[in-house]
């Protein structure tokens, strides 16, 4: 392993920002704040962070660097303990939702926006950090921008000259030798927009890093695709048949249709004539089971050529060495908020066009190690019918879950200066929502619910059936439920091949009162199976009951994540209500969605009990053939009209009796 060891430490040598490293130290030693620009795969994210820590710029405190998606921060940190020579969790370590790896010695700590903004509850100053890179400033996350504006006000209060406006001297002078534990924030984004962080933070120092790009030669569909899953396809094999080799990157919305188009490449490259290079398909989403994805780093084999099927993750947050060939489907997945006019609003991810710059970004990667080509499976008049650049989470995303963690350390959505404003309607959505919960009062004002609610990290809807658990005697079960349903993967695989198969597999495991309940007979069953079967068995027994192990596996470790904080929080995580009791299960559910409940209407539709939409029973569920007077369910999904997925048929008078509903409709 040491001359692996030396492969690595020759791989960082080359890197673009290497060349730069002087002057760099330099600057983040004379500045505040920095934002710092460069091209994708220069080396910022994991060269920077080590620059900091060799040249004792962060002093015996901790260095955070956030991410906004959970992969890129698992694998980064995997990459730069790799570069350290060190175990990660150790000198190295990151911190994401329901995972951690981090030790009293860690100095380098990738982690999630999310986690980080959770640490102002129990940290407001952010002290155990002496620096603070926020990282992919550009994609402006709802956290992101949440860091931002609280580091703003960090910042002046830590390095102890909160009175003027002029907190970001370059000066080394006597003012700053004062402040105790000062804050350095750096930060970092693959785009040309720092001009508005540099704004935000008074005049921040704006360096570049000259990266290396080479040309990319782009080809635009002369006419436009209406299956991008199946063109990407054959575009892909066109490439591999008629070029030379390279790697071939295709960049997908979502991992539905990274897993479908995986399956129908491996099926089609069987068929291809023997004097072809072998295909290697490697896929990157947000979902993918940890290990899985190291895969992709590694060097291509001889006459072999990667199929690299990724999301929008490997645009800027992950870079793939080898890649020559991009094939863009002008697609991407978007969290979007669809406010109702009656509010009761949702957050659905939706497939969208992509930007110009996501697009820019995407055919980037092809010229990284030498001249590439990006084929776009879109025409040139969709590309310039783009818009620039994607509008900031904040004015698109539903706001509760984050409004009720500012609560909780007296801050507000209204009186926060934040780089951009949300809009009115989503504030009141927000502040409806968590009322509904009884997570504030009549006047906005945090309630010790609202306070129990927060210490989960958990949407409040189920965090506040956690609480509820408590005083019902089973949450036990409520966890279970709540951690399959909080994870990245589905429970249920689903292919239109297999319909007959499927629900007769799943009648197994239903119970009659819906889909919470099946859930939690599936993790049951899947229990008692660990107990007996092997590795391969248990695998083989998720196959046969159409069961994504992967959601499984990860809703084990969200539980025990959340045994710790009921343990903390003084609730007793084993209270199992048992047989006879899937009442109480029921109702603390229902204490948590309780906006999410519908009436049925004559014509077979349900209306929503807090707003004005009518919505369906999704197909998936196992109450989509039965017509029950009321339900509620877990989320909506939008396709060409609004499906109930997630759903249980609740009593009717047990809703009314929810205190919640009667006071508070008005
Ligand atoms: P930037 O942040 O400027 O986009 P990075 O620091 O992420 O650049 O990437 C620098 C280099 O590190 C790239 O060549 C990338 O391929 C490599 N790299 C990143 N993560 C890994 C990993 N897990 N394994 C192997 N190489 C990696
Ligand atoms: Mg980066």
């Amino acid at each position: 392993t040491s001359s692996k060891h030396a492969a690595i430490q020759e791989q960082r040598l080359n890197l673009p920002i290497t060349k730069g490293k002087d002057a760099l130290i330099r600057e983040f030693r004379e500045n505040d704040v920095t934002v710092l620009l460069g091209e994708t795969g220069s080396g910022k994210t994991t060269q920077v962070p080590q620059y900091l820590l060799e040249s004792n710029l962060a002093g015996n405190d901790t260095i955070a660097v956030t991410q906004p998606r959970k992969v890129a921060a698992t694998s980064l940190a995997a990459r730069v303990a790799a570069e350290q020579g060190v175990k990660i969790g150790t000198l190295v370590g990151y911190s994401v939702r329901f995972d951690e790896r981090c030790g009293s010695d860690t100095r380098i700590k990738y982690m999630t926006d999310g986690m980080i903004v959770r640490e102002l509850m129990s940290d407001p100053l952010l002290s155990k950090y002496s620096v603070v890179i926020v990282d992919e400033a550009h994609e402006r996350s709802l956290r992101t921008d949440l860091l931002i504006s609280n580091l703003k006000v960090i910042q002046r209060q830590r390095n102890g000259n909160g009175t003027g406006e002029n907190n970001y001297s370059k000066a080394k002078g006597k003012e700053k030798e004062k402040a105790t534990n000062p804050l350095k924030i750096i930060i970092m984004s693959a785009t040309l927009d720092a001009e508005k962080f540099a704004k935000f933070f008074s005049g921040a120092k704006v360096i570049y890093v000259q990266g290396r790009q080479h040309p990319v030669t782009i080809y635009h569909s002369l006419q436009s695709q209406t299956d991008y899953v199946d063109s990407a396809m054959r575009t892909f094999f066109q490439i591999h048949t008629d070029q030379p080799p390279g790697d071939v990157l295709i960049f997908l919305p979502g991992q539905e249709d990274i897993e479908g188009l995986e399956k129908s490449v491996e099926l089609f490259a069987k068929q291809l004539p023997q004097a072809c290079m072998e295909v290697l398909i490697c896929t990157m989403y947000a979902s993918q089971a940890p290990g899985q994805n190291a895969k992709v780093f590694n060097a291509t084999p001889p006459n072999t050529r990667k199929c690299i099927l990724a999301t929008n993750i490997a645009e800027t947050s992950i870079t793939i060495p080898g890649v020559k060939y991009v094939i863009d489907t002008g697609k991407c997945k978007e969290k979007r908020y669809l406010a109702r006019n009656t509010g009761g609003g949702f957050d659905t991810l939706m497939t969208r066009d992509i930007t110009k710059s996501s697009a820019m970004q995407r055919a980037g990667r092809a010229g990284r190690e030498g001249a590439g080509f990006c084929f776009r499976l879109y025409t040139e008049d969709a590309f310039k019918a783009m818009k620039p650049s994607a509008e900031p989470e904040i004015l698109r995303c539903g706001l509760a879950s984050s409004l009720l963690q500012l609560k909780c350390i007296d801050q507000d959505l209204e009186s926060l200066d934040l780089m951009d404003e949300p809009d009115r309607d989503s504030l009141i959505s927000a502040l409806k929502t968590l009322f509904l919960l009884g997570a504030i009062n009549q006047k906005k004002e945090l309630t010790p619910l609202g306070r129990e609610m927060a210490a989960f990290p958990l949407e409040p809807v189920y965090s506040r059936a956690v609480v509820a658990s408590k005083e019902l005697g089973c949450t036990s079960e409520v966890l279970i439920i709540v951690s399959v349903l909080s994870a990245s993967s589905k429970l249920f695989t689903d292919s239109s091949e297999h319909r007959d198969a499927i629900s007769e597999s799943r009648r197994k495991f239903r119970h009659s009162s819906g889909d919470h309940l099946t859930i939690l007979n599936v993790y049951k069953a899947y229990q008692d199976i660990t107990k007996s079967e092997s590795k391969s068995g248990r695998k083989a027994w998720c196959k046969k009951h159409f069961l994504n192990e992967r959601a499984l596996l990860e809703a084990g470790e969200i539980r025990e994540q959340l045994v710790g904080t009921c343990q903390r929080a003084g609730i007793d995580p084993k209270a199992e209500g048992g047989e006879g009791k899937e009442e109480e299960v029921i109702k603390s559910l229902a204490h948590g969605l309780v906006a999410n409940t519908a009436f049925l209407q004559p014509d077979g539709s349900y209306k929503q009990v807090m707003g004005q939409s009518v919505v369906k029973i999704h197909p998936s569920s196992t109450l989509s053939e039965r017509k029950t007077p009321t339900i509620m369910y877990d989320e909506l999904v939008y396709t060409n009209q609004i499906y109930a997925r997630g759903v249980t048929s609740i009593n009717k008078g047990f809703l009314a009796g929810l205190g919640a509903l009667s006071q508070r409709q008005a």
